[in-house]
């Protein structure tokens, strides 16, 4: 394990404080949930080995007294005493988790088994941040719970499709053989601030070459969908699968039903920017799945979830923290 970081200050009272581990703290949706547990008043540990992950998503939790963060990569074992775990642990964008794929199964495959072997170990709770990713490039529209997905086992996006498949297989065998307390959310294409301007997701993509008056590069004839979730919405969810009340061991898809085509999406940010950026097309990647939305009946039944940002409204928040970004000295947004 390397190197621990504890921080001082306040912490808000909480007579049902828990102990929080959360593997992959430091990333974009790691870090927001590291501000609601901690507003709700437990205490986190963040771990997370700072692979796409920031100090910079970080350096506001340093004031309370109830976060600290440890420097370790997953795929190695760690012992911690806690009551609960978030594997969030991966990266998340095509073009990083393409990087280094052997990284990313092991991250997957590894990282799950070691975060359960501690979930069995101190009776913990555990969530897997699972993907819309496992149902490939989908035969079934929209995609259920139940619908077992079309993923190519052999191609550039595998590492990511079959690691996350087979991080649900140890969670439910885990359940099953030691009768661990999982739940699993299927997230689909979630945006905010806090996500890298190099991350290489469409959103960021967009927005980042929108406010600096670059191209915007439609992958394809940019007629594949995707549904976009805010992240605010998103990790309403998480907080609710995880309670005490829900007892979901089965995946539970989370995202935000409303679907646009890529095209759709650029031509929203080049409006509400106001950019005088042009669109160009480039290829398609290879297996880049054609449509995308979840059905989300069961989170609405089961844990009376459903998002609640539309596009427009998330899309003038992240812009307005990528603007932020791009006037701070040093910004990344000029590299
Ligand atoms: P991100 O890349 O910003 O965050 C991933 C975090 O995990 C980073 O802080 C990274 O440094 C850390 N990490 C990666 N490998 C690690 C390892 N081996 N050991 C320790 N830490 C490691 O991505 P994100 O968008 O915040 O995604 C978080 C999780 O949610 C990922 O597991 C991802 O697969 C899942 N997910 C995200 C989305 C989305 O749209 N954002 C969709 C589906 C699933
Ligand atoms: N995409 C694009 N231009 C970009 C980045 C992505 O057209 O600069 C497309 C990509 O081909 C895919 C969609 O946007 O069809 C979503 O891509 P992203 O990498 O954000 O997520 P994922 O493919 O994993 O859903």
């Amino acid at each position: 394990m390397g190197i621990a970081f504890k921080s001082a200050s306040v912490a808000p009272k909480n007579t049902k404080r828990r102990t929080i581990l959360v593997a992959g703290g430091a990333g974009f949706l790691g870090s927001h949930l590291c501000d609601r547990l901690l507003q709700d008043g437990h205490e986190v540990i963040c771990v997370d080995d700072f692979s796409t992950g920031r100090m910079d998503n970080l350096w506001h939790l340093l004031r309370y007294d109830t976060f600290s963060f440890i420097r370790h990569d997953v795929i190695a074992s760690l012992d911690l005493p806690v009551s609960e775990i978030y594997n969030l642990a991966c990266p998340a964008s095509p073009p990083h988790y393409q990087a280094d794929p052997i990284h990313t199964m092991k991250t997957c495959v590894f990282g799950s088994l070691n975060l359960l072997e501690l979930a069995t170990h101190h009776q913990a709770r555990i969530f897997q941040a699972s993907t819309s990713e496992i149902y490939g490039d989908p035969l079934v529209h929209p995609q259920p719970e139940n619908y077992w997905g079309n993923v190519n086992s052999f191609g550039p996006r595998s590492c990511y499709d079959e690691g996350k498949r087979s991080a649900e297989t140890l969670f439910r065998d885990f359940h099953a053989q030691h009768g661990v307390d999982i739940r699993i959310a299927r997230i689909f294409n979630t945006y905010g601030p806090r996500m890298r301007p190099d991350d290489g997701r469409v959103v960021s993509n967009f927005i980042v070459q929108a406010l600096k008056g670059q191209d915007i590069t439609v992958y394809g004839d940019g007629s594949q969908t995707r549904s976009f979730c805010y992240v605010a919405d998103l990790i309403n969810g998480f907080v609710r699968l995880m309670a005490d009340q829900t007892a979901i061991h089965t995946p539970v898809n989370l995202g935000n039903p409303a679907e646009f085509t890529v095209r759709d999406l650029a031509e929203q940010v080049i409006a509400i920017t106001g950019s005088n950026s042009k669109i160009v097309h480039k290829p398609l990647p290879i297996d880049d799945p054609r449509q995308r939305r979840p059905d989300i009946t069961v989170a609405k039944r089961e844990l009376g979830w459903e998002p609640s940002v539309a596009l427009a409204d998330g899309l003038k928040s992240t812009i307005a923290y990528f603007e932020r970004q791009l006037v701070r000295p040093n910004s990344e947004l000029f590299e």
